[in-house]
């Protein structure tokens, strides 16, 4: 069938690829290497015994919003909750993007250009400065005038560099009046970043949390907005009712019982991706400086060494597609033994002109 019953904007776009393979070692998908210990794991699965599976739930997980708000000294009323951060992007493309503008950096997470072109938004790719620098000037050109959403990770992903909160306010300030503005924090807690203080600042500057990083939760599917309430209104009427379900309101209310834990987690994986950027810089290896839980490396050959990995057990993502990366490997920061086991791999990869070749 040549499915031209369906849109256009559809149709011609690539489908999201990710092939799972199994390995010993994952370091792929930037995820938690720990899941949940058990005492936490029984403490959810008893919330999610005593959930009313036959009932609905909130319709806007209002009674998690209200925790995720306290974290953030943030009104309740302000966080959107959804299945993810994913879902959030495809929100905030509806709520301002559609038949307006969207901004996403280039290279940064696809997913933003990829809801953009099949939402039918005029996507504007903004290429990152040199260095993979966030790209102050052409952002701020890019939102001055028109409407739409605009899509700023900090810290950059895939690169995993730091963005200084000025940029983001000059941003924020020169944004026009029909722009929403959106810093997605993905993986602010390795980095210690927080731009709440933007958002408290400018109404139309949104925050994109996710449980699926520091919090252990990927496989639970929690994200949500930071935004102001005005907004927030709007963002939910775009996210759909009861989209959240019972199961992943009790997992995720299991582990803001825990906050030592998640504290613990962000504080040792910090300590070992500082490990391994020393243990790559003693190697002679490139990489960009990282705020985040993964280490983004460039080699002569990416599939060579992405394969010779593989073929040792340890699974990398390659990014070498991307515009601007030529060579990249992404490699999560895993629990200790697994940056060692990755490390080894490494050195194991057979070598031209002293860089890892096939
Ligand atoms: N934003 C960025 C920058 C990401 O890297 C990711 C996931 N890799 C997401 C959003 C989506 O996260 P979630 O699991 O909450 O959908």
């Amino acid at each position: 069938m040549d499915a031209t019953n369906v849109r256009p904007e559809v149709r011609d776009l690539p489908a999201y690829r990710f092939e799972a393979r199994p390995a010993l070692v994952k370091l792929d998908q930037n995820e938690s290497p720990d899941d949940l210990p058990a005492p936490l794991r029984e403490a959810a699965l008893e919330r999610v015994a005593a959930a009313e599976w036959h009932r609905y739930p909130a319709l806007h997980a209002d009674d998690l919003a209200g925790r995720l708000a306290a974290r953030h000294d943030w009104p309740a009323d302000g966080i959107v909750v959804a299945g993810g951060s994913n879902v959030l992007i495809q929100a905030l493309v509806v709520l301002s993007g559609l038949g307006r503008r969207a901004v996403a950096l280039s290279p940064s997470f696809p997913l933003y250009a990829q809801q953009a072109r099949m939402l039918g938004s005029e996507l504007r790719e903004v290429p990152l400065g040199s260095e993979h620098a966030f790209p102050t000037e052409a952002v701020i050109e890019a939102v001055a005038t028109g409407s739409g959403v605009a899509f700023l990770p900090a810290p950059l992903a895939p690169t995993g560099n730091a963005v200084d909160p000025r940029d983001l306010r000059r941003v924020a300030e020169a944004a026009g009046p029909g722009w929403t503005v959106v810093v997605d924090e993905a993986y602010a807690e390795f980095a210690g970043s927080d731009h709440s203080a933007l958002a408290r600042a400018f109404p139309r500057v949104v925050l994109l949390r996710t449980l699926s990083k520091a919090f252990g939760l990927a496989g639970a599917r929690l994200g949500y907005a930071v935004a102001h309430p005005a907004l927030a209104v709007e963002l939910r009427k775009v996210v759909l009712p009861f989209s959240v379900s019972a199961l992943q309101l009790a997992v995720g209310h299991a582990v803001l019982d825990a906050p030592a834990w998640i504290d613990e987690r962000v504080r040792a994986t910090v300590a070992e991706r500082e490990r391994l950027a020393g243990a790559l810089r003693d190697r002679g290896v490139r990489f960009v400086p990282s705020v985040t839980n993964f280490l983004l490396l460039s080699v002569a050959d990416a599939a060579a060494a992405h394969r010779g990995l593989l073929e040792r057990g340890v699974l990398v993502r390659r990014q070498d597609h991307l515009p601007g990366l030529a060579g990249a490997l992404r490699v999560t920061v895993g629990r200790r033994n697994e940056n060692d086991a990755f490390l080894r791999a490494w050195d194991a990869l057979p070598r031209v002109n002293g860089e890892p070749h096939a």
